[in-house]
């Protein structure tokens, strides 16, 4: 597994054993050959799954305790990987992915655990049991 610069493996570990535990099929992790390299890709349902550290990703819920010394540094770093993250989004949508983000605090809560579980399943579903397919679109 490739480090990734500022996430730590153990969120990812928690991620990949949660999917694991669904006992989904057809996902990789680690995808250096997707947009944004993804912690996982289903290629099959075209989704991919981030898992964003609370800190890293300036996560608006959780209150960001900045180091002291160097605050601008890390201001910027931090909204550097918003921006990225961001850019990264709207390139896999207009490619046809469904992206799926999770938040760091979200995975210690069972709830929304329980949440995630259910985005999962319902962007990993078939397509053809999608209420929006192309076809239906092309109708119009
Ligand atoms: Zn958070």
């Amino acid at each position: 597994m490739q480090a990734v610069k500022g996430k730590g493996t153990r969120l990812e570990k928690r991620l990949f054993s949660m999917l694991a535990g669904m006992k989904l099929k057809g996902w990789r992790r680690n995808a250096s050959d997707v947009t944004g390299k993804p912690d996982v890709v289903f290629d099959g349902s075209r989704v991919v799954i981030f898992i964003d550290g609370c800190f890293w990703h300036g996560c608006p819920y959780c209150e960001r305790k900045l180091p002291e010394t160097n605050r601008d540094y890390w201001e910027r770093k931090i909204s550097r990987n918003v921006e990225r993250a961001k850019a990264h989004y709207q390139r896999l949508v207009n490619d046809g992915w469904v992206v799926v983000r999770i938040w760091e605090h979200e995975m210690s809560n069972p709830d929304s655990r329980k949440e995630i579980r259910l985005r999962i399943r319902q962007a990993t579903k078939p397509r053809s049991q999608k209420p929006m397919t192309v076809e239906t679109e092309k109708t119009w």
